[in-house]
């Protein structure tokens, strides 16, 4: 591995941040310049840790970090990231010396996305938390690869999530910080995002150190669900393989990530917020778009739990319902197919049977979903005796 700069910027200087891939930076506003860790390394060991432990190379950060950090990395993180994906390797990581961050750390922060997780978080610690110690006093929203991969199509859907979350907040009565970052364009030529891209986040707080002294991370699995699905997310999404035990490791001797929602189940978080009205005005969930398609995965897990509480219609102004009754029965069936080995499914399953919600029966799931799932075990066959390339030349053949 090269030798990586790294780098802290503020936005407004007019320089086009997205061109140049040679350091990794974090960037904020001008007015939040204050904020950023320049002090200590401690934004700059995550990512590149993980880069090391995949390119099977020692790392050697020239700069200070936490010494908490770099111990609890050194002796337990690496484990786990060993664990969860077997391209990576146990690495040697070298500092300069250890630092702890300066700076008055009294933020007490939590991401939004207005999605379920984060919908929650606000809820429980903001809503409803009398204790100055714990209640959250402002949000964060970081461009940093969970909007898409690096580049200007990103970042647009970045703004106008941010356009939205801003409205939320504005009504909460909270600042929102924002945190822009090229960390995407070292996660994602390792693999899909939900595999390094935690780590960028996490990243991403520890770049505001110097003000942050608590940050609530949004959960997505219970307690239990990490214990009974972690290793179905082996190699594909490091929080729901491990959060609950990783998260606590990745601190400082100032900033401590508290790993909040575990407590629930996803459907729990839906009937918790389902009755306020900020949650009804702004729940935002979908996968590819800044507006909810209403048909998509993470749309039809939310609508779903709604469905089975007859709330829907109260959603009416963030979702399509019609949309969703068209792809509702396809739903049901899944949810029934796919209970004892997706995670989501399960809880959903489990949800709708402890409110007497009419489900299909296993039979006629079976029957409904079998022509799509023959069309998909055919594709995924030919796929394998052509080969991938032959395959992809047939079909751009066959479209044309
Ligand atoms: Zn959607």
């Amino acid at each position: 591995m090269d030798k990586i700069n790294c780098r802290y910027y503020v936005l407004g200087g007019g320089q086009n941040y997205l061109e140049d891939n040679s350091e990794i930076w974090f960037a904020v506003k001008n007015e939040n310049a204050h904020m950023l860790s320049d002090d200590v390394y401690d934004a700059f060991v995550l990512v590149p840790l993980y880069m090391a432990m995949y390119y099977k190379q020692d790392l050697h950060i020239h700069g200070c970090v936490s010494k908490r950090l770099y111990k609890n990395v050194m002796n337990y993180l690496q484990r786990i990231l060993c664990d969860f994906s077997d391209d990576l390797s146990r690495v040697d990581v070298h500092v300069d010396g250890f630092k702890e961050s300066e700076g008055e750390h009294n933020i007490i922060g939590a991401g939004i996305s207005c999605g379920v997780d984060s919908l929650t978080t606000i809820y429980d610690r903001y809503v409803h938390e009398d204790d100055p110690e714990y209640k959250i006093n402002a949000l964060f929203l970081f461009n940093c690869g969970t909007h898409g991969d690096y580049g200007e199509k990103s970042e647009q859907l970045y703004q106008d999530r941010y356009a939205m979350n801003k409205s939320a907040a504005d009504e909460l009565g909270l600042p929102v910080y924002q945190v822009e970052s090229n960390l995407h364009a070292f996660t994602h030529p390792m693999g899909p995002d939900p595999k390094a891209g935690y780590l960028a986040i996490w990243s991403c707080i520890f770049s505001l150190q110097r003000a942050i002294g608590k940050y609530y991370v949004s959960s997505g699995c219970s307690y239990e669900q990490v214990l009974s699905f972690g290793k179905k997310y082996h190699d594909h999404d490091f929080a729901d393989f491990s959060e609950t035990y990783s998260l606590p490791l990745i601190r400082t001797e100032q900033l401590e990530l508290i790993i909040y929602g575990c407590q629930y189940e996803r459907t729990q978080k839906t009937e918790k917020i389902s009755d306020w009205d900020l949650a009804q005005k702004y729940l935002n969930v979908c996968v590819p778009q800044a507006h909810n398609c209403s048909k998509c995965v993470k749309c039809l897990r939310t609508l779903f739990a709604l469905d089975v509480m007859g709330k829907l219609e109260k959603f009416a102004g963030v979702f399509d319902i019609e949309t969703y009754k068209q792809h509702s029965f396809w739903n049901k069936c899944d949810i029934v197919l796919e209970r004892g080995s997706n995670v989501f499914k399960c809880d959903d399953y489990n949800f709708a049977k402890a409110h007497g919600f009419k489900l299909p029966s296993y039979f006629t799931a079976y029957i409904y979903l079998f022509p799509s799932r023959l069309k998909g075990f055919t594709k995924r066959a030919a796929r394998k005796l052509m080969g991938e390339r032959l395959y992809e030349s047939i079909k751009r053949i066959v479209k044309h």
